[in-house]
């Protein structure tokens, strides 16, 4: 009989784990923390539930759909429709800006429009090279220069003009001139783009989601850290030294952290492949606040540079996740891997929230702060063959990757249900042969 092992226990090991329970395959997930869900995790403190950012489920696909309507966990969320906005130079106008320029100051929106039919009118000659001139080619200098570029550098602390395109497309709805013009005036209604609308549990937290995967997941083990992996001999080994043999491995857990697990050297191009690896670790400052919430927004951008976080969300505005009387707050910092300390980090992240009239430090009854590492993938120009490298090794010694984290790339939810389907789907089809 064969065994896959997965490792990683947060949506996508699980669902993995889940798919290949029903095919009856022998299958054995493990999860270096007591619970699981991984970046889907809810952290409850008294009666103030806190997810590691806002975790909002978006829908694209029937199939998603349907398998939570099959788990029993579909009609736990409810669907809202995104209110969501940019603060830029103090002044606030709704997401996405290149429509909504009309809340911005006189000078910030005549910048906006102008750069914006500039671009719109003139003829590049070539197709964008990176993010710099995709973001100039598209919507021009303005929005450029008072939002996309500041935003961006603060999210990836990178230049723009480090960042490819790999992973734009779907995410930064593009305008014609007409919605550019109209959104400078103001009459645009109702939400657009790819997370228009959203779903979140009622009550909970988002680990309502993963909880309800988790309970149909046979040979679950938490507590369970991998320290060792060795696809010749196709064991892995744990901190307290057990190993766990298995026929077939599908890695959940993220790329530089299997490469650094894998017993012996690296090939060379392997491990110059490992080091071009670069990611951002986000800071999530969760904090329970007495009072009414200072806006009636789900969350708020900001670009200013002198501001640390750059995207305050208040997740109580989608989901009862406070006593009554009280509202949630969650501030998210980006930094490099291992750079600022995380105290400090997220105590001035709180001043600049107080200075910006959106938090009264008197009433903060509750403070949760969680590090998310890796949380982005930093899409530089390296990323992709990097990948490709690393991916071919990982081929041939037989393991499987599937997931944000291990496949280094840019995804949310609902691609965590979809990838662990498709990996059982891959390693199902191996088991049964
Ligand atoms: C800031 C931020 C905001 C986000 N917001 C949204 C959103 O609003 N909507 C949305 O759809 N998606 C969102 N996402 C994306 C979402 O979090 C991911 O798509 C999803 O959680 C990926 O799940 P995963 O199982 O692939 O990875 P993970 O959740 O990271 O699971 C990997 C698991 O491996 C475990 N592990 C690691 N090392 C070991 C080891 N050595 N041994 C054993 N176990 C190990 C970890 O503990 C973890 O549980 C957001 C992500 C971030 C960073």
């Amino acid at each position: 009989m064969r065994k896959v092992l997965v490792l990683g226990g947060g949506l996508t090991g699980l669902v993995t784990a889940e798919q290949l329970g029903r095919q009856g395959v022998e299958v054995c997930v493990l999860e270096r923390l007591a619970e699981p869900g991984g970046a889907c995790r809810s952290l409850t403190e008294g009666r103030f539930v806190f997810d590691l950012t806002g975790h909002l489920l978006h829908i694209a696909r029937p199939e998603t759909e349907r398998y939570l309507d099959d788990l029993g966990i579909l009609d736990a969320f409810a669907v809202h429709e995104r209110r969501a906005a940019v603060v830029v130079g103090g002044r606030t106008t709704p997401y996405p800006i290149q429509i909504n320029t009309f809340g911005l100051s006189d000078e910030v929106r005549r910048d906006c429009l102008l750069g914006f039919i500039r671009a719109w009118s003139g003829d590049s000659g070539s197709a964008p090279a990176d993010f710099r001139e995709w973001v100039l080619d598209r919507f021009g200098e303005g929005l450029a220069r008072h939002f996309f570029f500041p935003y961006n550098r603060k999210l990836y602390r990178a230049e723009p003009e480090e960042l490819s395109l790999d992973w734009v497309g779907r995410y930064v709805p593009k305008p014609d001139l007409k919605e550019v013009v109209d959104g400078a005036l103001g009459l645009h209604r109702g939400a657009v783009g790819y997370n228009a609308v959203f779903r979140y549990p009622s009550q909970g937290g988002i680990r309502r989601l993963p909880d309800a995967i988790a309970a149909r997941v046979p040979g679950l083990r938490l507590g369970k850290t991998v320290t060792a992996v060795a696809p010749r001999e196709r064991w892995v080994e744990l901190e307290d030294g057990e190993r766990v043999a298995y026929s077939d491995l599908v890695s959940t857990i993220s790329l530089p952290v299997l490469l650094d697990l894998i017993d012996g050297e690296l090939p060379p191009g392997v491990a110059s492949a490992r080091r071009a690896l670069r990611w951002v670790q986000v800071v999530n400052v969760a904090l329970g606040v007495r009072g009414r919430a200072p806006s009636s927004e789900h969350w708020l951008y900001f670009a200013d540079p002198a501001v640390p976080f750059y995207r305050v969300g208040f997740p109580s505005n989608h989901g009862r996740l406070a006593p009554r009387g009280s509202h949630t707050v969650s501030l998210e910092v980006s930094l490099d891997p291992g750079a600022g300390d995380v105290a400090t980090v997220a105590g001035k992240a709180e001043a600049a929230l107080t200075a910006a009239g959106l938090l009264d430090p008197g009433q903060v009854r509750v403070r949760r702060v969680s590090v998310l590492d890796p949380a982005y993938v930093v899409f530089d120009h390296a990323r992709k063959g990097a990948v490709a490298v690393i991916r071919r090794y990982l081929s041939e010694i037989g393991i499987t990757i599937a997931g944000r984290w291990a496949e280094w790339k840019y995804s949310a939810m609902e691609d965590a249900i979809l990838d662990g389907m498709a990996a059982a789907r891959r390693v199902g089809r191996k088991a049964a042969r």
